[in-house]
């Protein structure tokens, strides 16, 4: 069983959701994918999946992580480490998508 890692933080549009409609997708070795918007938890897929796999494919087969020039390169070298390192990176430095 592989780890999921974090890959891209959305922001919902949506006015109509409980909370503040940060979801976060994501993904295994083997680009199995996961999200924490109520959608998913329901219908096992959502936008925010699709947007996701259709990044990857059309990346061939890696997800562009985008992240700010503002993260230094030893973190980004810590943040390789660990899945949990990896997340906290993202959450600092990754771009946002309002989705
Ligand atoms: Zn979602």
């Amino acid at each position: 069983m592989s780890e999921y890692k974090l890959i891209q933080v959305f922001l919902s549009q949506s006015s109509t959701n409980p909370g503040p409609g940060i979801f976060e997708v994501s993904g295994d070795d083997e680009q199995n994918l996961r999200c924490t918007c109520p959608g998913f938890s329901i219908k096992g897929t959502c936008k925010h999946t699709k947007y996701v796999a259709l990044a990857i494919v059309e990346n061939e087969g890696v997800y562009p992580i985008e992240v700010s020039t503002k993260a230094s390169l030893a973190e980004t070298e810590l943040a390789r480490q660990d899945p949990e390192k990896f997340r906290e990176f993202l959450l600092k430095y990754g771009k946002i998508k309002v989705f």
